[in-house]
């Protein structure tokens, strides 16, 4: 394995409160050196000044739509949007075909995306046979096969009963229960309940919906004390709900969608079909929440939910799959909510990396000993989502054509560069 050393990089692990200009040394995949100034013969040198160099990034909510649905994205494809966006592991989610309820789907993930090397693909496990709410997989047999999370994801699960055996169960096996959270009665629309719904005469999908269920979750989890997370949330009062349920300790956590953090409902105006995701984008004053959550911890991390579509799929605002994709642009997205200080910078990274891995139970950050799981990103680049720079199979996003300022230049995954766009030599 090669020996690499990063040269004049400001070095940043909010874990640690880590903020220091020098270089980092690699050698046999792990992190050996960090120091103003280190000179190593024989190491590849890259010079990274000007760059940010952090923990690389974990994704708790990814569709990589293999097996099954590898027209929109495989393992591979989804494995290089992933490094490019400076992430070294994603969770994806089980709704492929057939759904990641048995451990051979599992294997086949783990199995694909080792030989594909780029990055750590974790498999989420279905909580139900067949995703279809009925009868709860077995948790057990997931968990052997490498599945550190459970969700029907993209079908909430409605039955209170199942939910509740399901954290029970959870929790004696150290899994994470993940939901999505809208009763699908309140939820059959399109787009938010409010003025663009009246406007365009389209069926809406409540608040209500995701407010329900967060509350179900948040008092079940708080009854049995089995870990629930929530998926992309996106509403004022399911914020609320959840600090609220956080204040009495119950094991609740939640993630966000970065589009939620800075679109709202109007985006469908312009952005049509594009823009529409599932909880929907919604008001300013939920947007608002959403920020302010993120700024207080009620929010544990931003998680992309990126979900990779075809074109003919992405028709009328009606007819259209809900999704976006998301792992190329999370990390501007996220950057630009430091421009305009919502959150600092070290708040970024930790809702990036720190705090998901922590969620997942992988390592992160720059000690010495530890895995070189490492992005290099410059703050202020500026590029164009286009057909050159998109790695994703599929295109569905209100950002397409748009210009974009922060950019991944490298990732390292256990201490090799699986993604590069600077030239060898200090
Ligand atoms: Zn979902």
């Amino acid at each position: 394995m090669k020996t690499i050393l990063l040269k004049g990089g400001r070095i940043l692990d909010p874990s640690q409160s880590l903020d220091l200009v020098g270089d980092l040394l690699i050698e046999d995949g792990r992190i050996s050196a960090i120091d103003k100034s280190i000179n190593f013969p024989y190491a590849e040198v890259y010079n990274v000044s000007g760059c940010i160099v952090c923990p690389s990034f974990v994704d708790v909510h990814v569709h990589l739509r293999d097996p099954g649905q590898t027209y929109k994205e495989d393992i591979e494809s989804g494995s290089r949007c992933a490094v490019a966006g400076g992430f070294t592991t994603v969770l994806c989610m089980p709704n492929t075909k057939p759904p990641i309820d048995s451990p051979e789907v599992a294997q086949y993930i783990l199995e694909k995306s080792k030989k594909v090397g780029f990055c750590q693909v974790l498999p989420a496990g279905a909580l139900t046979k067949g995703r279809k709410g009925q009868e709860l997989t077995d948790f057990y047999a997931l968990r052997e096969a490498g599945c550190p999370a459970l969700t029907d994801d993209g079908a909430p699960l409605m039955d209170s009963r199942l939910m509740e055996m399901a954290l029970k169960l959870a929790r004696q096996l150290d899994l994470l229960v993940m939901n999505h959270c809208e009763d699908d009665r309140l939820s059959m629309g399109h787009i938010n309940e409010g003025y663009v719904s009246s406007l365009l005469g389209i069926a809406h999908r409540s608040p209500s919906a995701e407010d329900i269920l967060v509350a179900r979750d948040c008092i079940l989890s708080y009854h049995t004390k089995g870990k629930i997370h929530i998926q992309h949330i996106s509403s004022k009062l399911s914020v609320e709900i959840v600090r609220s349920f956080k204040e009495k300790g119950a094991p609740v956590s939640c993630e966000v969608n970065p589009y939620h953090l800075l679109f709202e409902e109007e985006e469908v105006l312009s952005s049509g079909s594009n823009a529409k995701v599932n909880p929907p984008l919604r008001k300013e004053e939920d947007r608002m929440a959403l920020l302010e959550a993120l700024k207080d911890g009620t929010i544990d991390c931003i998680a992309t939910d990126h979900a990779p579509h075809a074109k003919r799929e992405k028709g009328s605002l009606e007819s259209a799959m809900p999704g976006m994709i998301g792992l190329q642009t999370a990390l501007p997205m996220g950057l630009e909510l430091v421009r305009k200080e919502v959150i600092t910078l070290e708040k970024l990274i930790y809702l990036l990396s720190i705090s998901p891995a922590k969620l997942l139970g992988v390592e992160r950050g720059i000690k010495r000993g530890n895995f070189a799981n490492i992005a290099v990103f410059s703050m202020d680049e500026e590029w164009v989502l286009d057909e050159k720079t998109n790695l994703s199979k599929s295109q569905n996003t209100p950002l397409w054509g748009k210009t974009l300022k922060g950019r991944v230049r490298m990732t390292i995954w256990e201490g090799r560069i699986v993604y590069n766009c600077i030239n060898k030599g200090a």
